[in-house]
C-alpha cells in the first residue's frame, strides 16, 4: 500500500488537480473533505459529528477523521496506490497514516506541496461553484459555466459550498496556516515534500507532478 499526498490551502487546488492525476494514472482518490460531505449529505453519524466543525471552518477531530480514513483503507486491495487530497492535515493525523501504511508494508512516496498566494486563494474559494448533482467546480470569473447556474455536463443546479463564504474562507486559510508548517516539516525531514507552483494552469502543475510520478516509477 502506497501513497502520495497533496497539501495546500484551501483553493490550492487540491480536488482539481487530484481528477487530473487520476485519470492519468491508477492512483485511487481519496478526498476526507468530499467523504464528510457526503456522509454529512446521507446522516450518517460520522456526518453529524462533522457538520458543526466544517461550517466554521474549523478542523474535524483527529478520530473522526482517521475512522473513515482506515475504513477507506480497509475496502482496498493490499497493493493499493493512494492520493490522499485534504489529509492529513495534522502532525497527529500523519503519524496516525504512517502507522496504517507501516502496518500493509506501504508508505508515503511524495507530498506535493501546491503552493498558492494568499489572494488567489480567496478569489478562488469565494467565486467557486459546485454543480450539485455531478460535483463539477466552476469559478464564477476565471471557468464560467456556459449558463450561469448551470453544469456544462449534466445540466444540474450550481451552488456555493456553505464554506466558501468570505468569513469561513478567512478562517480556514488562518487554520491551515497554524496546522500546515508542521506539516511541511515533517514531510521535509523524512525527504519526500516536492513543492509545486499551484498558481499556474492546471495542465501545468499537473505535468509537474505526473513527471515526478514517471521519474519516481522508473527508478523503482
Ligand atoms: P478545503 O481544503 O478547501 O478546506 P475540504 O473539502 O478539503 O476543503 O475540507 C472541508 C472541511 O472539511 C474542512 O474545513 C474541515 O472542516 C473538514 N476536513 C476535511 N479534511 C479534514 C481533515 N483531514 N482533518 C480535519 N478536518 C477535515
Ligand atoms: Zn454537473
Amino acid at each position: 500500500m502506497k501513497a502520495i499526498i497533496l497539501l495546500g490551502a484551501p483553493g490550492a487546488g487540491k480536488g482539481t488537480i487530484a481528477e487530473g492525476i487520476k485519470s492519468a494514472t491508477d492512483y485511487i482518490h481519496v478526498s476526507t473533505g468530499d467523504m464528510l460531505r457526503a456522509a454529512v449529505k446521507a446522516g450518517r453519524p460520522v456526518g453529524l459529528e462533522a457538520k458543526s466543525f466544517m461550517e466554521k471552518g474549523e478542523l474535524v477531530p483527529d478520530n473522526v477523521i482517521m475512522k473513515i480514513v482506515t475504513e477507506r483503507l480497509e475496502e482496498g486491495k493490499a497493493d493499493a496506490r493512494y492520493m490522499f487530497d485534504g489529509f492529513p492535515r495534522t502532525t497527529e493525523q500523519a503519524l496516525m497514516l504512517d502507522e496504517v501504511l507501516d502496518g500493509h508494508g506501504g508508505r508515503v512516496e511524495h507530498v506535493f506541496l501546491l503552493d498558492v498566494p494568499r489572494d488567489v486563494l480567496v478569489d478562488r474559494l469565494s467565486g467557486r461553484r459546485v454543480c450539485k448533482s455531478c460535483g463539477a467546480v466552476y469559478h464564477i470569473r476565471n471557468i464560467p459555466s456556459k449558463v450561469a447556474g448551470v453544469c456544462d455536463l449534466c445540466k444540474g443546479p450550481l451552488y456555493q459550498r456553505s464554506d466558501d463564504t468570505e468569513e469561513t474562507v478567512l478562517n480556514r486559510l488562518e487554520v491551515f496556516k497554524k496546522q500546515t508548517q508542521s506539516l511541511i516539516d515533517y514531510y521535509e525531514k523524512k525527504n519526500v515534500l516536492v513543492r509545486v507552483d499551484g498558481s499556474k494552469k492546471k495542465e501545468d502543475t499537473h505535468a509537474e507532478i505526473v513527471s515526478v510520478l514517471r521519474t519516481a516509477f522508473c527508478s523503482s
